[in-house]
């Protein structure tokens, strides 16, 4: 039998670079996007040695549509059926009241988490649709759900992938495509380095304390909707730190 493909974006770090290698594991062949393209070739070299499976880097910004398109188009011809996508690329960038708010900081925000997202499915849908068989799989945040303190305009952005979701669902239900929305709470992966523009230490606080998320443990998620027999679709998981009930308290250890 043929291995399953899947397409990631966000592949070269936290929770996207886990979920290739738990796919790998699990016998998928790959497409692995973003622009880093040092880390995509060394991870497509370790997981095609480590588990046989074919892999293939992807780069683009996904902020830029004729990168996207361009860099999809070029596949080589094995990448074009693809079964499951996963839109995980995304970022929060910032983190302050809307009066104070940086413009580049939300347009980063906007264009990465909501425009991005759409190109890469604007792109990889219609094949899904046309084979009548494949599964999107949007990673949102607990921020798509709930809005947090000074959290604004990257909540905006996962509830509008959240509304994407839905409608996606609603939209390519009848071709037999299924369509999960992952919902989760902290997970410690580049995320905060991200949004404190490299701030290392102010990162580090975000997760001192309490046993937060690993990006493995929504790597398994993903692989938990992508595996069930094809007339269960998993709609949505909302997955939280045990320490965290909703986004604004995390229960802290004493130090
Ligand atoms: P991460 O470790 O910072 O990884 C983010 C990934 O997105 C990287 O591979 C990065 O690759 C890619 N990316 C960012 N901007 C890009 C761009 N312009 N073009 C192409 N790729 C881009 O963060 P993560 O925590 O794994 O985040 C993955 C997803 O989970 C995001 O959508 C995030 O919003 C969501 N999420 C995270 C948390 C959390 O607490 N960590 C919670 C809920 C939801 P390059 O830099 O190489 O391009």
């Amino acid at each position: 039998m043929m291995n399953k493909t899947a397409f990631i974006t966000g592949a070269s770090a936290g929770i996207g670079e886990a979920t290739a290698k738990l796919l790998a594991q699990n016998g998928f062949d790959l497409i692995l996007a973003a622009r880093r393209k040092d880390r995509l070739d060394k991870l497509c070299s370790e997981l095609s040695e480590q588990f046989g499976v074919k892999t293939q880097a992807c780069i683009f910004d996904i902020r830029n549509k004729e990168e996207v398109a361009n860099a999809i188009d070029q596949l080589p011809a094995w990448c074009q059926k693809i079964d499951v996508l996963v839109n995980n690329a995304g970022l929060a960038s910032g983190l302050s009241t809307i009066d104070k708010g940086d413009l580049n900081d939300w347009e980063t925000m906007i264009d990465t988490n909501v425009k991005g997202l759409l190109y890469v499915t604007r792109k990889i849908s219609p094949s899904m649709l046309e084979r009548g068989h494949g599964h999107v799989v949007n990673i949102a945040s607990i921020a798509g759900k709930e809005v947090y303190a000074n959290g604004n305009v990257y909540c905006s952005t996962k509830f509008a992938v959240d509304a994407l979701n839905k409608a996606m669902r609603i939209e390519f239900s009848s071709a037999h495509v299924r369509v999960t929305g992952i919902y989760p709470g902290a997970v410690e992966t580049e995320f905060s380095i991200v949004r404190f523009h490299g701030d290392e230490a102010r990162a580090k606080k975000i997760y001192e304390g309490f046993d937060s998320l690993l990006a493995h443990d929504i790597a398994d998620a993903i692989l938990y909707a992508i595996t069930r027999p094809t007339h269960v679709n998993i709609n949505e998981l909302i997955i939280m730190p045990t320490a965290q009930p909703v986004p604004g308290i995390i229960h802290r250890k004493e130090s």
